[in-house]
């Protein structure tokens, strides 16, 4: 078994795949009994241990699919394994959508806003932040639903608590009328993005900036609401975009290892790349194709900490002389309030490092990371990192509250594996 990336090799015993939440409740009294574990996953595109396991692994490939929907309120119930692809095209069907998303659809509904999964906007949250109802299977074995009018407080806790105290079975998330976005991209050098991207974030509903190292330009990308008709030919041209973009990615990338030459590769992408319009409902507008696999690491910052630590991480790059073809990808998110999320009580800036999958990472991502750590970083719950227990205290004011809520939820460590009783401290 492994995950999107391939860096995380584990063998379960059994398989688990419920198909309603009474069913996973049985399996859960089943694991009590016998004193064995479950870790859970969505569509495994986390690159931390967070799924591992080599005793049962369960997942909700039968719980795929809308429950009801609540028109006036914009609610919708969706089954917890259902994936944000399907999540998204079944709510379009009554004109609804996820106020913002992150740059693929792959992951399941539980997955993705259980781990703080973003996408960008600096007016505008993470996905956990939509959650408005669970219906929860503890690790007591106890079927539990809360909402936001009743336990407001539980929903805080558990929104973003990626199956370490209980698993979801049911999500009821807060959508928005449907929308159309209007995507421009074009490449510019970094200096000229640095100095522009206050006034474009006040001017777009969604900023991206793509920071390519070796020839210090960005790919810059911004989505606004748009009522433009979508042209007809939109389909047939992302495809077309698709292919070539993620197979000659590949191989540059490939080519790059093997002959070094990343300075001459790089300029021959900057100049591959056009200045390019397009216009989609949003549900399909956010997610892009990714089949080039890479690793990645990606720390959530206060947002008025950017501009230093951006400087640091040129500095690094420099001076440790780090090449790959792969962007540093900037967002920008909304603070909130949900205990474990990385953006917890701040305006973030979001920071990501990526390397093309055979590279080298560790040298890399363990500087930046130093960086990241100098300035309060909070490590994206799914991605590459190596902190610890005693980080994880000092950075999330909330995190004891946490750890004693999960305990009275499983007593018995039922959902937990190595890589979580590391970071909550719980012995072997
Ligand atoms: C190509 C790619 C692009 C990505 N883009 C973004 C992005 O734009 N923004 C961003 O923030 N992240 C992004 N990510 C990270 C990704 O969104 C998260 O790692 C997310 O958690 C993956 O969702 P998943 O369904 O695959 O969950 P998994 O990786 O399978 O699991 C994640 C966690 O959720 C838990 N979990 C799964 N199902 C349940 C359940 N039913 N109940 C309770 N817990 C459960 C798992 O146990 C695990 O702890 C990307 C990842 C990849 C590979």
């Amino acid at each position: 078994m492994k995950n999107w990336a391939g860096n995380l090799k584990f063998q379960p015993k059994n398989i688990l795949a419920p198909s309603t939440t009474e069913e996973a409740q049985a399996m859960v009294l089943d694991h009590l009994q016998k004193h064995q574990t479950i870790r859970m996953r969505g569509s495994s595109h986390s690159w931390t241990g967070l799924i591992a396991t080599n005793d049962s692994f369960l997942h909700l490939d039968n719980m795929q699919g809308l429950i009801g929907v609540i028109p006036d309120k914009k609610l919708v119930r969706a089954k917890a394994g259902t994936k944000l692809y399907l999540f998204g095209e079944e709510a379009f069907k009554h004109n609804l959508a996820l106020p913002n998303q992150g740059d693929v659809n792959h992951q399941s509904v539980a997955g993705a806003l259980s781990t703080g999964t973003h996408g960008t906007g600096i007016k505008l949250q993470s996905m956990a932040n939509q959650l408005q109802g669970l219906t929860l299977v503890t690790g007591k074995g106890d079927i539990l639903s809360i909402d936001e009018d009743k336990n407001p407080d539980l929903m805080k806790a558990l929104s973003v608590s990626f199956g370490s105290a209980a698993l979801i079975t049911e999500a009821t998330v807060k959508m928005c009328d449907a929308y159309k976005l209007k995507t421009e991209t074009f490449a510019e050098d970094m200096s000229v993005s640095m100095s522009k991207y206050k006034k474009r974030l006040s001017e777009n509903r969604h900023l991206e900036m793509f920071y390519f190292p070796v020839g210090k330009w960005s790919l810059i990308k911004m989505m606004n609401e748009t009522t433009e008709e979508i042209p007809s030919s939109s389909k047939i041209e992302g495809l077309k975009e698709i292919v070539l973009e993620n197979w000659l990615y590949e191989g540059l990338n490939i080519l790059a290892n093997k002959t070094k030459s990343y300075g001459r590769l790089d300029s021959f992408m900057r100049n591959f790349v056009g200045h390019k319009t397009s216009v989609n409902w949003s549900h399909r507008a956010f997610p892009t194709e990714r089949s080039v696999r890479f690793m990645e690491m990606e720390y959530n910052l206060p947002f008025e900490k950017f501009e230093e630590v951006f400087e640091e991480i040129q500095a690094s790059i420099k001076k440790n002389k780090f090449e790959t073809l792969f962007p540093i990808e900037i967002r920008y998110v909304k603070g909130d309030e949900l205990w474990l999320s990385p953006a917890y009580k701040r305006d973030s800036v979001y920071i990501a490092i990526h390397t093309y999958i055979s590279e080298n990472f560790r040298p890399y991502f363990e500087e930046m990371q130093k960086i990241f750590k100098r300035h309060g970083g909070r490590p994206h719950w799914g991605k590459w990192h190596t902190l610890g227990h005693n980080d994880l205290q000092q950075l999330y004011p909330k995190f004891q509250d946490f750890l004693n809520l999960r305990k009275d939820l499983d007593p018995q460590g039922l959902w937990l594996n190595d890589h979580l009783k590391s970071l909550f401290k719980v012995p072997s």
